[in-house]
This record gives C-alpha cells, structure tokens and sequence, in this order.
C-alpha cells in the first residue's frame, strides 16, 4: 500500500486516491499494523497530509440495496441439518443481503482508513436497482452512513455525484443534499464532484460559464462547505448522456478548454483533485496528464 504514496510522488502528484482492498470481492485480508505504519511513514515522508488522500469503495458496494434482510435457514449438505444462528460466520456471510453487506464493509473501510491515518472515504452514494422509490433508497443510504458513523469515529464519509446511469443515486445535487439532510454528525459528510460524471448528468463544463453556473447551482443546493474534492475526467459521452465513461483529459466533449476554467476556479483551492482516467498507450503515465493540468493554471 505505501508503494501507491512513491507511485503518486514520481509521477508529480500531490493528492491521490486509492482503494483500500481489491475492489471486485465482499472479503478482504485485514490490514496488519506494520503495513499500516509503513504507509503512514511514507506519506510522512514526501509530504502528504491526510486531506489530500481520497480512498475509494469498491464498486460493489450498495448502501442504497433494496433488498431486504433475510438470514434463511442453512442447509448444510453433509448432515442434512438445518441450522439456525448463531451460524459460523462464514456461513453469515454468503447469507446476508447487499445492503447489510455493504454496511459491513462501510465500517470495515472506515475502520482502514482510521488506521492508516486517512479521515476521508469517498463512496457512490447507491442504486435503487429500479426497485423502490429514489426516497427510500436515499433513506437507506443515510442508515448505512450513520451506522457506520457511530461504529468508526473521524472519518468523513465522501459522496460523489453520479452520471445519472440506470437507477444511481447522487446525479442530482438534490439528492446528495437529501442524503446529507439525514446524516445526524454533518461534520463527517461532505462531497467529491466527478468532473465527467458532472457532465452526462447534464452540467455543460466545456466552458467558463457552464463551470460557474454548476459550481454556483451546486453551491445554493448542496453547500460549497461540503465540498471536499474533485475528480478530474474527461467524458467519452455528450453532455446530458448519463454515461459514466471517463476520457483522458482534453480528449473527450468537456476539452481542456473546461478543465482550464476547472483548474483555475478559486472555489476548488485546497482540496484534492484527482484523475480517475483510462489507460493511454500514448501516454507515459499519470504525469503526462498532471503537467497538462498543471499547465493550465494561470
Ligand atoms: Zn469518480
């Protein structure tokens, strides 16, 4: 893990994100606290305060899952028993449900992050799969966040804003304020604005006045104080297409015409900006894209 702090050094940066566990499975290893130390003393060591590092959930992740928790009787093959709970754990765990799933690993992550000395945690707010109201969902998604605020202390839950793809939560800055409205500690949320995302979801950032009319529409519905990073992407879809497919920077329909007025907007100043582009062949690596941004600062 504290390779990824030299990796984000080389390459020029001076915030990065991360994932804490592999991103595709519910079970991970826990961290030991060598590796947690190590990390900690590397990020010491070229100069990385904790509010310029963002974790990332992995994408399976669903605090806003309909599905509702059921713990059915397991049939163990060999004995032809049913058992009831207490079942060993690893029976509990192929027999929960997404949502319980999802709150579980919320606070194993937070948990990750207070012991590698990081106090934020981006996440995708959630998906209603197309099965309950965007209410309801949004209320669910709040369970799982207070929960897991009372569970781990310190660290700040980050909600990024969604494209607006099938049955996501968090497109509409309206329903990033609503999940925030019911989040009891509102000095643990906040929210990281995904550039592309931003874009298919409707918001024309190709030019100065489509940046300062989302960031000002952004600031009246959710809060400017809530904010706490960005993540730079370029988009592969036109504006509106509620396509989630990140382009390298300059490459796609917002242009770096957008990312210039992106990089220069004062209301950005101090908080983590960070790539989440596609692989480039043509590229060296993530400082090609970094010297662009870079570039673009007046
Ligand atoms: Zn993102």
């Amino acid at each position: 893990m504290w390779k990824a702090v030299l990796e984000a050094k080389r390459v020029g940066a001076r915030a990065f994100g991360m994932f804490l566990r592999s991103q595709r499975s519910w079970n991970s290893k826990s961290l030991d606290d060598e590796a947690a130390e190590k990390f900690q003393s590397t990020c010491q060591e070229c100069g990385f305060e904790s509010c310029y590092i963002l974790p990332h959930s992995p994408y399976l992740m669903n605090l806003g899952s309909p599905k509702e928790g059921t713990l059915l009787p397991f049939l163990l093959s060999d004995s032809k028993s049913v058992y009831f709970p207490p079942y060993p754990l690893p029976f509990i765990s192929c027999c929960l449900d997404v949502f319980l799933k999802s709150r579980a690993m919320l606070v194993e992550e937070l948990g990750r992050c207070k012991q590698l000395g990081l106090t934020l945690y981006n996440i995708h707010p959630g998906s209603r799969v197309g099965a309950i109201s965007v209410t309801e969902c949004i209320k669910r998604i709040a369970d799982g966040i207070n929960y897991a605020h009372s569970q781990v202390p310190d660290v700040t839950v980050v909600l990024e804003n969604m494209s607006c793809q099938g049955s996501t939560i968090g497109g509409h800055f309206e329903e990033l304020r609503e999940i925030i409205d019911h989040i009891t500690d509102k000095s643990r949320i906040g929210v990281c604005l995904d550039t592309c995302h931003a874009f298919a979801a409707g918001h024309n950032l190709a030019d100065e006045a489509g940046v300062k009319l989302m960031i000002d529409t952004f600031s009246k519905i959710v809060g400017i104080s809530y904010l706490k990073a960005v993540h730079l992407n370029d988009s592969k879809g036109e504006v509106g297409c509620h396509l989630d497919r990140h382009e390298n920077i300059g490459q796609g329909y917002i242009g770096l015409e957008g990312f210039r007025q992106v990089m220069n907007e004062p209301r950005f100043d101090g908080i983590p900006m960070i790539l989440e582009t596609p692989y480039n062949p043509d590229f060296e690596d993530y400082s090609t894209e970094i010297g662009l941004l870079y570039s673009l600062c007046s």
